[in-house]
């Protein structure tokens, strides 16, 4: 095809498609030493349109370079054909489920965003990659990325449940363990593949190398070649396009339930009330470990319903109780410490009745502070700042003296 047949070929598609010299210059680089110009960048806003601008792409012989954030150091995500920027749109956050510990992201949604949605519900994702502002999951899982945590949480390919891909032909597929049934005739090829080899990947990729850089992840194949999660995962957009994904989430850790109940300086005389309570933990340990009684609230029945069993199970029922409901109305006076793992909004919505808790109570946030209020101490939980082992990413903890927190 001729170049202006192949603009043509990919104008024609549903897909917004930019050819103007100036995106195209935007899109030449990304964060490695290389500067490519594309023949055009492309912005689907779902799995049909990325589907129908990869599959003129490939009518029209133009290759395609998947597109995040761009912060990848190698030179992935620029190229000579159509860059097809998922981070754009595809930044939904769907089918949260605290049960199973999984969520299903957009392929364009940031690391720091799914933290922020995950921090309430007292879940993280686990692989902790440096660029966290940036980074997009379809970046995070093209690229098997990590972080300094890696010891503790793995890669990115350890917490994939399903991808959602399309081919170069422009089918979309779901893989992963639930859909052994997608592309058998590539799952053969696979199996025969690594058992030809297996001896040499054996010895090229040791047990135990947790972290190391992309590429093909034959050592993962050839432990389960079933699975064709284990090929995309770090194929640097070379095989397919991801669009979404379901991913495996990490409870919020321990110490900083701990360190909450610490701050609060809760002691067996406390009723602490708990907004936003999740499964129970703050509440859990600050029973079994103080023998505080506790109120949890949260909207959540299923949350509660698990906060009960949880509570049940460690001992402590006679001394907690759980509520579904909207915390913004639920009755405080009788707390003499709060404890919110909640977001801004929410803070701020309550601290009329914070205010009006006996002097001496203790309020104890987590990451978000209430506006206006003055906090009495602020504590930064940071695992390489101040050793606090399993921390997957900074937290900031607040504390109020009611009575001594003036209004600033
Ligand atoms: C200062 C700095 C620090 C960094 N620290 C770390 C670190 O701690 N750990 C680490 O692992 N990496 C690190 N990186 C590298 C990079 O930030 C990560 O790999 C990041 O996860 C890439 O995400 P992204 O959205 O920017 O992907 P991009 O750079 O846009 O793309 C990376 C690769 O993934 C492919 N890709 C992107 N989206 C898709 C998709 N939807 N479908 C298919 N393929 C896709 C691209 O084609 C490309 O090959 C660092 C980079 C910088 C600049």
């Amino acid at each position: 095809m001729t170049p202006t047949q192949q603009h043509a070929t990919l104008a024609a598609t549903n897909c917004p498609v930019a050819f103007d010299n100036l995106t195209r210059q935007l899109y030449a680089t990304d964060a490695s030493h290389y500067q490519i110009e594309p023949l055009a960048v492309a912005f689907p806003r779902d799995a049909k349109q990325a589907a129908a601008i990869i599959q003129a792409a490939a009518h029209a012989g133009v290759p395609v370079i998947p597109r995040g954030a761009g912060t990848g150091l190698v030179g992935g995500a620029i190229g000579e054909g159509v860059v097809v920027d998922f981070s754009r749109f595809n930044r939904l956050i769907t089918d949260f489920d605290a049960e199973k510990r999984t969520v299903r992201v957009g392929a364009g949604v940031v690391l720091d965003q799914l933290n922020d949605f995950l921090c309430p519900e007292g879940f993280a994702f686990g692989p902790d990659v440096a660029t966290s502002s940036r980074a997009t999951l379809g970046g995070m899982i093209a690229n098997n990325s990590s972080g300094a945590r890696t010891s503790l949480y793995g890669t990115t390919a350890d917490h994939l449940v399903e991808l959602e891909i399309v081919l170069g032909d422009g089918r979309v597929l779901k893989i992963g363990p639930g859909h052994h049934s997608a592309m058998p005739r590539q799952r053969e090829l696979l199996e025969d593949m690594v058992m030809l080899n297996a001896l040499q990947i054996a010895e090229r990729f040791p047990p135990g190398l947790l972290k190391r850089w992309p590429g093909y992840a034959l050592d993962r194949i050839a432990r389960d070649p079933a699975n064709l999660i284990n090929v995309l995962a770090g194929s640097e957009g070379t095989l397919a396009a991801i669009t979404s994904a379901v991913v495996k989430l990490v409870p919020t850790p321990d110490e900083i339930v701990e360190q909450m109940c610490k701050l609060g300086r809760v002691t067996k005389d406390d009723i602490v009330y708990d907004m936003g309570c999740g499964d129970g933990r703050i509440l859990i340990m600050a029973a079994k470990k103080y023998g505080a009684r506790g109120v949890g609230i949260d909207l959540d029945p299923v949350r509660i319903a698990e906060a009960k069993k949880n509570a049940q199970d460690e001992g402590v029922s006679h001394l907690v109780d759980f509520r579904a409901e909207d915390g913004t109305k639920t009755d405080i006076s009788k707390a003499t410490v709060v404890t919110l793992y909640m977001f801004k909004w929410f803070n701020n919505a309550i601290s009329p009745k914070l205010q009006k808790l006996r002097p001496g109570s203790r309020v104890v946030a987590h990451d978000f502070d209430i506006d206006d209020w003055k906090p009495t101490s602020v504590v930064h939980l940071d695992s390489e700042r101040n050793g606090h082992e399993g921390i997957e990413r900074p937290h900031t903890l607040y504390l109020w003296l009611v009575g001594a927190s003036a209004k600033s």
